[in-house]
């Protein structure tokens, strides 16, 4: 017998559920990755250099028997199938709007099943008494905690007798090269990134994990974008710690789930306002929208904490997420642009862009989403930066023009500030009125 594995948001051998059901058929099993050009198109260069890097990795773990063609899966994929007689197409579950689709079409030519997900709990398992989902983040949390997970299962590169995909008549190509360098990818990667965090700084994590300036967090949202790791044997490790940071960083794993939980129970939610009041929010647009837009992205606001993680994204396509939240509230509250502009920038930036944890952080900070923020907490970009990064280091580690201002002055810049550094481009205090006279007007239900 042969089956068919096809490895999407996994790429991994470790803790794959996959695997597991496919060793006990007894099965020998084809590898097979999909270049989906409508995924490809909308990842930005960050991130299809990553998933790049993990298929190199995937096919030396292999030792080179990744088949990976190139075209639309609802294509490739039953004729791989009918090429090597698999009577089934094993995956991992996909949640995501594009992808239900996509396997939903997929599966009317082909047997495909689906074992396991990217998640802990999976979309859709974590219900209130009446199976009706949670909207707010703390019921589901004590609901997902209740509920638990399994632990890792060891599934590994000698579980399954691999075909060699050259004997395949398929259309094989190179894993195309990455553009430019950036973290290393892969399972063996993610698993060292894991145990350094885990060693290093996790008993930190709960002092230091809203301090940009410190980079106390663990940078493990790439790897399980592309399920480089399963959540779960993370979860394990953090049993055995029990700490107050271990708790901390177990409920930002649950977030994960919950915000694939809502995009699952409402797929528009990507592009549309959670909260549906906040459809008729008033949002500035026009040549000065576009010029204030410009300023944002390009890291030229003259708010220093705001201009810094514009700037560490530009460079290193990862920012961290206070400075996200900060960065957001600014572009919704003071620049009164509509967040679906912000997320859209940030998923082409971002390396660990992904649809569910992105559109929600955003719609979160905007106020329409979930758990909404209440619309009168407007972030002030000043104090918050007097807050988080109190020595300002991660100021002058991504401004170069403020590095001549020392400690937390280079975020009030009251002594004046350098010729080269942009003055604000809005007045704070105003523009906060102003978000707060929008938001009323929608307020009422
Ligand atoms: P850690 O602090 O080490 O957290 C561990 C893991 O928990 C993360 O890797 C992530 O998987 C999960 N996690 C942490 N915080 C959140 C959260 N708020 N929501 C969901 N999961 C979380 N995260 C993404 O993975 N992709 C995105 O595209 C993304 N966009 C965001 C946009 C905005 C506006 C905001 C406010 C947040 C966004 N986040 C996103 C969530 C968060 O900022 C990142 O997961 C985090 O910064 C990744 O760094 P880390 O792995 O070092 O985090």
């Amino acid at each position: 017998d042969t089956a068919l594995v096809w490895f999407r948001r996994d790429l991994r051998l470790g803790d794959l559920p996959t695997l597991h059901t496919v060793a006990e058929s007894g099965a020998r099993a084809l590898g097979l990755f999909v270049l989906d050009d409508r995924l490809l198109k909308t990842s930005g260069g960050a991130r299809r250099d990553f998933l790049f890097r993990s298929l190199a990795a995937l096919d030396d773990q292999l030792d080179g028997r990744l088949l990976v063609v190139k075209g639309d899966p609802v294509d490739v994929v039953p004729t791989v199938a009918k090429k090597v007689s698999a009577e089934e197409v094993h995956v991992s579950a996909d949640y995501g709007p594009y992808g239900r689709e996509r396997d939903a079409a997929v599966a009317e030519h082909v047997d495909l099943v689906a074992t396991g997900s990217p998640y802990a709990v999976a979309p859709g398992r974590v219900t209130k008494t009446g199976g009706e989902p949670y909207r707010v983040f703390t019921p589901y949390f004590r609901q997902w905690l209740e509920h638990g997970w399994r632990a890792p299962i060891d599934t590994g590169r000698a579980t399954v007798e691999w075909l060699d995909p050259d004997d395949v008549k398929a259309r094989r190509v190179q894993i195309p090269e990455p553009e430019s360098d950036g973290c290393p990818a892969g399972e063996a990667a993610a698993l060292q990134r894991w145990a350094e965090f885990c060693e290093d700084d996790l008993a930190g994590y709960e002092d230091a994990r809203d301090r940009p300036g410190l980079d106390a967090t663990s940078r493990m949202s790439v790897y399980l974008k592309y399920g480089n790791i399963h959540p779960r044997t993370m979860l394990r490790d953090l049993a055995r710690r029990r700490s107050k940071s271990a708790e901390q960083y177990r409920r930002q794993l649950a977030w994960r789930d919950f915000y694939a939980d809502i995009l699952f129970q409402r797929p528009d939610s990507a592009r549309e306002n959670y909260d549906r009041r906040f459809d008729r929010i008033r949002y500035d647009s026009g040549p000065d929208a576009e010029e204030a837009y410009s300023a944002w992205c390009e890291g030229r606001t003259g708010f220093p904490i705001v201009d810094a993680g514009m700037r560490q994204l530009k460079a290193e396509a990862w920012m961290h997420n206070r400075v996200r939240m900060i960065v957001a509230s600014f572009f919704v509250k003071d620049l009164h642009l509509p967040w679906w502009w912000g997320a859209r920038y940030f998923m082409n930036r971002l390396v660990d862009g992904d649809l569910a944890n992105n559109q929600h952080g955003w719609q979160w900070t905007a106020g329409s989403g979930t758990d909404a923020s209440p619309y009168f907490r407007v972030f002030n970009p000043t104090t918050q930066g007097e807050k988080f990064d109190p020595d300002g280091e991660y100021v002058r580690r991504w401004v170069p023009e403020l590095r001549g201002i020392s400690g937390k002055a280079v975020h009030a810049l009251k002594d004046g500030r350098p010729e080269d550094y942009p003055p604000p481009i809005v007045d704070h205090a105003h523009e906060r009125q102003e978000a707060l006279a929008r938001y009323g007007e929608i307020k009422a239900p």
